[in-house]
């Protein structure tokens, strides 16, 4: 039995610690805030509960595998629910579509509402994706890979200087088509000049497997998580920094940390490794991709009936999440904003025919700065800066011996399903006890 520390208890942390712990590790999970959870948990105020961050997944599978391989199935303790509109876009032209999940036949429908033909065009961009989740799936999201040692068909895409904004041009003659296909990267702070072509297959993923939510809010899944770290008997330290790893002879002996040093022959860095000053030579080379704005609202009133994801695309861009917890009568709605927020965000919406403005009874903003000093780091993980960025990143494993990477700024990226995935890999990197 090895002695495992996690260091982050967001949810790359909370997947590692308990897919270890039922391999039958010696699990210490270190968390520098008082609560865990990291960007999947609750915002509360007066009354009302937002999702800090996620609201919503895509490829629930990585989930019920996590629940499946660290306990009890998933529907004993969880409900995940899919959204029948993924979200809805406005465009600046007052267009506008809403974007189903989970059925090819459903998306060719609403993209002819939006002009007859589109539907086809989409669809077939969405299918031109399927092979290269076949490979990616094989080679790089469900196995331990070998950034040297990449199969043929896998390097072909990965080392492919093909990027998004390009293939998006070349595909669509219709904008709008562009701006649903870029939406998912330019919400997670990236240019898509410097995405690489072959992370279009989320649109495949939402089309394939539709897009999933749990009612009650997306944090509850970090909570249950957190209760499941008791039954499988991780030792938990909360209020705890993690400030950096021992290392001998070129082999991980120890994490020392605000409560003292802990003597670990694993470790897994479910943080941004820049914060562990052993591991931060090795991603000298990448950047944290930035949240947006966020604005949390508390509303009463009468209110417009908006899907689970509206997306108003301008400049700036925002989007509202209506998902929150809310007392009789209200609602919680979350605000993301990115671009020019040059006035403030309810202003920005009421430009675009939303206008709460009277309706809001709570309010809690948040700043980019704030979400990562908050959180340590960017829980969006690494910036993409082209094809390049793919090898730079850490995990599963580390140049350092016993020393392993989980969550947004390891392989295979931010995102629920990539995050719960690298927790996977690292589980099975590492092996049973
Ligand atoms: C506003 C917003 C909206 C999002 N919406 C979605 C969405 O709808 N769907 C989706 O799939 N994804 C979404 N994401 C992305 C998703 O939240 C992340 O991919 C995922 O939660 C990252 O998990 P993580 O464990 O890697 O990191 P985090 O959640 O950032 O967790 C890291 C944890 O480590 C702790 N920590 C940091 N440094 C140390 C240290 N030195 N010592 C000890 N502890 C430390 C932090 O306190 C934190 O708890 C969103 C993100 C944001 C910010």
């Amino acid at each position: 039995m090895a002695r495992v520390v996690v260091v982050g208890g967001g949810f790359g942390g909370l997947a590692s610690a308990v897919r270890l712990a039922k391999l039958g590790h010696d699990v210490t999970l270190v968390e520098q805030a008082a609560t865990l959870g990291g960007a999947l948990s609750f915002e509360t105020g007066d009354g009302f509960a937002w999702d800090a961050g996620p609201s919503w997944t895509l490829l629930p599978a990585v989930i019920r595998d996590l629940f499946r391989k660290s306990g009890r199935p998933v529907e004993r303790e969880l409900e995940l629910v899919p959204l029948e509109v993924v979200r809805e876009h406005r465009f600046e032209d007052e267009t506008s579509v809403r974007v189903p999940g989970g059925s090819r036949a459903a998306q060719i429908a609403a993209f002819d509402e939006l002009d007859p033909g589109l539907g086809q065009h989409w669809v077939d961009h969405v299918a031109s994706f399927s092979d290269d989740w076949e490979v990616l799936r094989r080679g790089y999201l469900e196995h331990p890979w070998d950034p040297d040692s990449v199969p043929k068909d896998l390097a072909a895409r990965l080392d492919s200087r093909e990027v998004l904004h390009k293939r998006l041009r070349r595909t669509f003659k219709d904008e709008r088509l562009r701006l649903v296909a870029g939406h998912p990267f330019v919400a997670e702070g990236h240019d898509l000049r410097n995405v690489p072509a072959w992370l279009g297959v989320t649109a495949y993923l939402e089309q394939r497997f539709g897009a999933w939510t749990v009612p009650g809010g997306m944090a509850t899944l970090g909570a249950t998580l957190a209760e499941r770290l008791v039954t499988r008997k991780v030792s938990v330290l909360t209020s705890t920094h993690a400030t950096d790893l021992v290392v001998r002879e070129g082999r991980v002996a120890a994490v020392t940390t605000t409560a003292g040093e802990l003597d670990a022959d694993i470790v897994v860095c479910a943080v941004d490794p820049r914060r562990l000053p052993q591991l931060a030579v090795h991603v000298q080379r990448t950047m944290p991709a930035i949240p947006p704005v966020v604005s949390h609202l508390g509303l009463e009133g009468e209110l417009p009936d908006l899907p689970h994801e509206l997306v108003l695309h301008g400049d700036p861009m925002l989007v509202v999440r209506t998902g929150g917890l809310a007392p009789e009568g209200c609602q919680a709605w979350t605000l993301h904003g990115r671009g020019r927020l040059a006035e403030d965000m309810l202003r920005a919406l009421a430009r675009h025919g939303i206008d709460v403005r009277q309706n809001v009874v709570a309010r809690v903003d948040r700043s980019p700065r704030d979400l990562v000093e908050r959180w340590g780091g960017s829980p969006m993980g690494v910036l993409w800066q082209g094809r390049a960025t793919v090898r730079r990143r850490l995990g599963p494993t580390t140049p350092i011996t016993g020393v392993y990477a989980a969550g947004a700024h390891a392989t295979p990226g931010a995102g629920l399903p990539f995050v719960g995935l690298s927790a996977a890999l690292v589980a099975q990197a590492v092996g049973p006890a």
